[in-house]
């Protein structure tokens, strides 16, 4: 186990505790009392033991959460309700933001100064949502036939079953939370199983707030329990961020009954750098698109396209500074990367690592384990960039989820756009150049549901988010992902003489 400095010591001196799960308001073990255990990947060692759920467990959260959808202060509430809840909220996150962000680096071992920043944004996305709550406007038809006076209004979905990953759990959950939470669905949370104890954590807040029983219920446990969640018949929508793999399951289990999905999935994405570009700007941009958080972000720049006559330059001064990026205790303030979070994840990245060395790709940098020996006890991998590869290349096309960066180059405009789309993904792409010509050509004819010019790895709770082919389906964040969670209904209200002929309701 690494020694703590004293300054990170009282975080993990903590003793191990068992953490329960939230069903219908009340805080409890698995119905079998099966646990398991939280690792955290800078030590080595559980800290912390969490719920593995059951079929029984699942079936009592999804039916109070039907429960609280039907009954309740909850059901049919008024949006200013929903919006005061969502603001206590907002304030019960800022009071405590540091030991929500203690637990997530404990769990994944992310940067500390990134997850107390975004930890203190879940307060400002509650804001934005309790707002929100207020705007879901339906609309007056101005429909061509007299008498007729129509308009829609939106409706919550129903019971949403929320399914995380690890690397972000709690930003990546209130994407789906504040949104849903607005519009007056009830959620069930299946968070990942490497990082459960930020969203229970979370959920005592919830609680706190004043959230009526059976709004929001936490099942923890592996991918089992996420099966079992989406199977349920009393599941209306599934809103699911993880692999594109596990996405496409969970497709299909929704279209076996038409429950609505929205899929936040997995992506290659491709940062364009144009010779006309402030190359200082473009590498700090390109650094933190791939080793910020480890590489391990959905929307990881891991394809650099460099256009060939600022290649070589470009990539000694990248590989220059990835050398001097500090890998330490993801706890302290002056580390800049952290672990891998998982050893699964860890083995992934070394093999995928060494795919790419036996399919002949250039190792510029890292590709492997530090050989420190104060960082042995921790899952870290150097920032590793591979030079020259080429598009067929499986590290350019599958998704590694790790600090491994491709370097592309492309003589022209039309090549990489070419290569940019070249992908089964489509999450977002980044475009490094002054003209603002080539920027609007560039940006119109990429594949992305995000695309950064001169800037990389921004997300904001008034963005819309979200994936063009198997990067997903739906959007996250600003005010279309209120759509994601109500359901449009058309109201008809006749004020004229009523139906002349039945069996002609044009008539009269
Ligand atoms: P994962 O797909 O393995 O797991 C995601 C969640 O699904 C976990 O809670 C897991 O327990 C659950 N799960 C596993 N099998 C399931 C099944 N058959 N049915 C239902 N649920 C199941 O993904 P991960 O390894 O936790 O996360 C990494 C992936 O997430 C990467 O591909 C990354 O790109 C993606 N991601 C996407 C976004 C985005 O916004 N697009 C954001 C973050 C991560």
């Amino acid at each position: 186990m690494n020694p703590d400095t004293p300054a990170t010591a009282s975080i993990r001196a903590r003793p191990q505790r068992t953490y329960s799960m939230l069903i219908d308001g009340t805080w409890c073990a698995a119905a079998d009392a099966r646990t398991f255990a939280s690792i955290d990947p800078y030590t080595g060692q559980p800290w912390a033991l969490v719920p593995e759920a059951g079929t029984a467990d699942v079936e009592r959260a999804v039916s109070a959460a039907r429960q609280a959808l039907e009954a309740g202060p909850w059901a049919g509430s008024l949006p200013a309700y929903r919006a005061r809840l969502l603001r206590r909220l907002a304030q019960l996150i800022a009071d405590n933001a540091q030991e929500l962000a203690n637990v997530q680096v404990l769990e994944n071992g992310k940067l500390m100064r990134e997850v107390l920043a975004q930890t203190h944004g879940l307060a400002a996305h509650c804001h934005y949502f309790a707002g929100a709550a207020e705007l879901m406007h339906g609309h007056t038809v101005p429909i061509s036939i007299p008498d007729m006076f129509t308009y829609t209004v939106r409706e919550p979905v129903g019971v949403v079953a929320a399914i995380t990953p690890w690397n972000s759990p709690l930003s990546l959950l209130f994407w789906k939370l504040c949104p849903a939470l607005a519009a007056g669905n009830t959620v069930v949370v299946k968070p990942s199983e490497i990082t459960p104890v930020s969203t229970l954590v979370l959920a005592e807040l919830f609680e706190q707030a004043g959230f009526p029983p059976g709004v929001i219920n936490v099942v923890t446990g592996g991918g089992t329990v996420g099966a079992t969640l989406a199977a349920h018949p009393q599941v209306d929508k599934i809103a699911f961020t993880g692999s594109t793999a596990v996405g496409k399951q969970v497709a299909q289990t929704a279209a076996a009954r038409l429950a609505r999905i929205s899929l936040e999935l997995g992506g290659k994405s491709p940062n364009i750098v144009f010779d006309d570009a402030d190359i200082d700007r473009a590498v700090n941009g390109v650094l933190a698109g791939i080793f910020s958080a480890s590489g391990q972000t959905c929307l990881a720049g891991s394809r650099a396209l460099v256009q060939a006559d600022i290649y070589d330059e470009f990539a000694r001064r990248l590989v220059a500074r990835a050398q001097r990026v500090k890998l330490g205790d993801p706890l302290l303030e002056d580390t800049e990367m952290g672990t891998v979070a998982c050893r699964m994840q860890y083995d992934k990245v070394l093999r995928l690592i060494e795919a790419a060395r036996q399919e002949g790709a250039q190792l510029l940098c890292g590709g492997g384990p530090p050989d420190d020996p104060a960082l042995a006890a921790g899952l870290f991998v150097l920032p590793t960039i591979f030079g020259k590869v080429q598009s067929d290349m499986q590290i350019a096309r599958e998704e590694v989820f790790g600090p491994v960066l491709c370097l592309i180059p492309f003589t022209s405009e039309d090549q990489a756009v070419a290569i940019a789309n070249d992908t089964r993904f489509g999450l977002a792409a980044g475009v490094w150049s002054r003209d603002v010509a080539r920027v609007h050509r560039t940006v119109r004819r990429l594949r992305a549901g995000t695309v950064w010019v001169n800037t990389y790895r921004r997300t904001h709770y008034s963005m819309p988010f979200g994936g063009m082919k198997e990067s997903g389906l739906g959007r996250e964040n600003g005010l279309e992902a209120i759509y994601e969670y109500t359901e449009t209904k058309a109201v008809w209200i006749d004020s004229g003489p009523g139906i002349a002929d039945p069996f002609n309701p044009r008539a009269g």
